[in-house]
């Protein structure tokens, strides 16, 4: 459930690795493709150089991720939803030069239209369908790039060099993340055994580093939090937690939470043993910040063990409806968990939970216009949280 971060004061950005890997990674395109097989293998007249140069370019830029993992997981992203573009623009871009052949312009032109429109309806369903709706919004961009080729002489020609300079520009990025300047990610240093630490005015519990759904704004995804892993080797027992507690002043702090880099309520058992403990013993107010899922994650009504081990309960909203919640959320439970979560926060709400929901400023503005409107139907408060 780790996602917040509270700007205080304004420093300037400085160049990271990222920026200057991408600088680097265009170059090395440039380089290779159109420098050594544009104009030194194939000849300066090469008809598909300036495609592939280009699409090669494009797919570095937007491939390239703070980490290696995000990179190939942006690469896989970025292959898939150019394929899926390229085909069905393809299939439709046939269909339309059949009209184009064989009709008045004019008709052909607004039969172009619709299934411009069509083929979009149906790129992004499909998108849906296979739950890739996270590049819906690209796929859409290659199919329309696919069709308005209706003019050119080699649009198949055309697709390919958009595919494999997709490909090897994603490829580049790859490979640049991660022989120069490597992000010191690796099993040994990013795994530890911070059971507990402080953030602010606050204690954090990390218990777990499971969890049912794979946030695109996590920060499981960077690999640290705020310079330090969170990542366990192993998940503590209910004596290391307060042991890990105990190492830090009960005056330096003044809530304590449950929030790592999971989800809490797969540790039901060691969540409540060490709630009850913080209650009996340091007398601190506790408060669970979970995803929402822990019924289903557990097959029970997880409120009640949680009386008297936990007083408040902060649910991660993160989307507005079913469908926008899978997309940024990627549940295993798909989109039936958007009802699920808001389920939960009702009962948490109605067992006498101080609670309250959450989502992170990474969405639009008018998705948290509507993540407002939510809230105000279940008649909770909503937290808009900061992305680190
Ligand atoms: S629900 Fe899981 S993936 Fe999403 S922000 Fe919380 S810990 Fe990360």
């Amino acid at each position: 459930m780790k996602q917040q971060s509270h700007k205080k004061s304004y420093h300037p950005p400085k160049v990271g690795m990222r920026i200057i890997k991408t600088a680097l990674a265009v170059l090395v395109t440039l380089l290779i493709i159109d420098f050594l097989l544009g104009r030194l293998i194939l000849g300066r007249d090469w008809a598909g150089s300036l495609n592939i140069t280009i699409f090669a370019i494009i797919s570095t830029v937007i491939t390239m991720q703070s980490s290696v993992k995000e990179t190939v997981k942006a690469a896989r992203e970025r292959i898939i939803g150019t394929l899926i573009g390229v085909v069905i623009g393809l299939a439709f871009l046939a269909l339309a030069v059949l009209m184009f052949d064989t009709t008045p312009e004019t008709v052909a032109v607004l039969v172009f239209y619709a299934l411009l429109t069509i083929g979009t309806l149906l790129v992004i369903y499909l998108c849906k369908v296979i739950k890739f709706a996270i590049v819906s919004s690209l796929c859409v961009v290659v199919f329309i790039s696919v069709m308005y080729a209706v003019n050119s002489n080699t649009p198949l020609v055309d697709a390919i060099w958009r595919v494999l300079g997709t490909i090897v520009g994603a490829i580049i990025a790859i490979v640049i993340n991660a022989v120069v300047f490597p992000p010191k990610i690796n099993e040994e240093n990013i795994m530890s055994d911070t059971y507990a630490y402080k953030f602010e005015d606050n204690l954090y519990l990390n218990i777990t580093n499971r969890c049912s759904n794979d946030c695109t704004f996590c920060v499981r995804q960077g690999g640290s939090f705020g310079g330090q892993s969170l990542w366990l080797k192993t998940e503590p027992t209910t004596a290391q937690v307060i042991e890990a507690i105990k190492t830090f002043d009960p005056d330096s702090y003044n809530q304590i939470v449950f929030c790592g880099y999971g989800e809490s309520t797969y540790r039901m058992d060691c969540m409540v043993e060490v709630g009850k403990w913080i209650k009996d013993n340091l007398g601190k107010t506790v408060r669970l910040n979970t995803n929402g899922l822990g019924n289903l994650i557990n097959g029970r009504d997880i409120l009640p063990e949680l009386k008297g081990a936990v007083d408040s309960i902060s649910v991660s909203l993160n989307q507005y409806n079913a469908s926008k919640y899978e997309e940024v959320s990627k549940s295993v439970y798909g989109e039936s968990a958007f009802d699920e979560v808001l389920d939960f926060a009702k009962k948490s709400k109605d067992a006498g939970f101080d609670t309250q929901m959450s989502i992170v400023a990474c969405i639009p503005k008018e998705d948290i216009a509507e993540c407002y409107i939510v809230c105000d139907k279940l008649g909770m408060p909503l937290r808009v949280r900061g992305q680190m």
